[in-house]
C-alpha cells in the first residue's frame, strides 16, 4: 500500500514504483485526512487534483486506488484515535499539536482497510515516517513500514503537493532548504560531528528562504535532540515560505532502508 493525500508528482510516484516492484499487487489511497491539520491549516485549501492524480497511477501501472469518503475512515461518532508516545513529542509534533496523532490514526485505518503486507513512504517526511514505523511495532500490526529515499527538483528542493503555494520568487528562494542540508552533509563528509555546528551550518544557509521554525540534529530512531558527538544524525528544518510551510531532511551515517522496524 502507499498512503497519499493527492496532488500526485513524482516523490509520490517513486513510491508506487519501489512498491509494484517488490510485490504482486498495490494499493494507494488518496485520502486528504482532516484530522492531522489543526484549526489554522491549510486542510480547505489543501490541492485536490484526482482526475489528474488517477491518469498518473494507471501509466505508473497502479490497477487499484483507493478514494475512501471522510465518512467512510471515520464513520459516525468516530472516536478512538491512535496517540504516538515521545517520538511524535518533539520537531513537527511541538510546532503541529495533534498532527501526529492524526496521522497515525488515519494510517492504521487505511492499513486495517486494505490490510497489505507492506506499507511505503517517503523519507521527506522524515518523522512521520519514524512514528509509523514505531505505532506498526508497537501495536503489532503485522506490517512493514518501508521507508523510500526524498526525490528532489535539480536544484535540490524536495518534491511536495504544497510547492504548489509558491510564487516563482519564493520557489527560487525555497532551494535553500537542501542547500543548507546539503553543506552539512558535505561537513559530515569532511569529518564535522558536532551537532551544533552542524545546525549552525543548515541555518545560516537555509536563512536565505526564511527564519527556520526549528533547525535540528537529532538521533535517526528516537529524534531526540543531539548533544553530543555522534555517529548517525538526521538533520532536519521547517520553513515558512510565503504560504508555503516546507520541511526537509538529510540522514547522515546511515541509510533510511536500514530503520524498519527499530
Ligand atoms: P502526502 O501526499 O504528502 O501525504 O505524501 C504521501 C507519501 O509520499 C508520504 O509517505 C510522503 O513522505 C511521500 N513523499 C512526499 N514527497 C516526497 C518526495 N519528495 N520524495 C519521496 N517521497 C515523498
Amino acid at each position: 500500500m502507499v498512503p497519499t493525500m493527492g496532488a500526485l508528482h513524482e516523490g509520490h510516484l517513486s513510491l508506487v514504483r519501489r512498491a509494484l516492484s517488490e510485490n504482486d499487487a498495490v494499493v494507494v489511497s488518496i485520502f486528504v485526512n482532516p484530522t492531522q491539520f489543526g484549526p489554522h491549516e491549510d486542510f480547505a485549501a489543501y490541492p485536490r487534483t484526482e482526475v489528474r492524480d488517477l491518469a498518473l497511477l494507471s501509466r505508473t501501472g497502479a490497477e487499484t486506488a483507493f478514494l475512501p469518503a471522510v465518512a467512510e475512515v471515520y464513520p459516525p461518532g468516530d472516536d478512538t484515535r491512535v496517540v504516538p508516545g515521545a517520538i511524535a513529542a518533539r520537531l513537527e509534533g511541538a510546532v503541529r499539536p495533534g498532527h501526529f496523532a492524526g496521522v497515525a490514526t488515519v494510517v492504521t485505518k487505511l492499513l486495517a482497510m486494505a490490510r497489505p503486507d507492506a506499507a511505503y513512504f517517503g523519507q521527506k517526511d522524515f518523522q512521520q515516517l519514524r512514528v509509523l514505523q514505531r505505532v506498526a511495532r508497537d501495536l503489532r500490526l503485522g506490517i512493514r513500514i518501508v521507508g523510500c529515499p526524498t526525490v528532489r527538483e535539480p536544484d535540490g528542493l524536495a518534491l511536495s503537493s504544497r510547492n504548489a503555494y509558491l510564487d516563482p520568487g519564493e520557489r527560487r528562494r525555497a532551494a535553500a532548504l537542501s542547500r543548507g542540508l546539503f553543506a552539512a552533509r558535505d561537513a559530515w563528509a569532511d569529518g564535522e560531528r558536532d551537532p551544533a555546528r552542524l545546525r549552525d551550518t543548515v541555518a545560516r544557509i537555509a536563512g536565505d528562504a526564511g527564519t527556520p521554525e526549528y533547525v535540528s540534529a537529532a538521533d535517526p530512531v528516537t529524534l531526540e535532540e543531539l548533544e553530543h558527538r555522534a555517529e548517525r544524525a538526521v538533520l532536519s528544518l521547517a520553513v515558512r515560505v510565503g504560504r508555503a510551510r516546507l520541511i526537509d531532511n538529510v540522514l547522515l551515517g546511515m541509510d533510511v532502508a536500514q530503520l524498519a522496524g527499530a
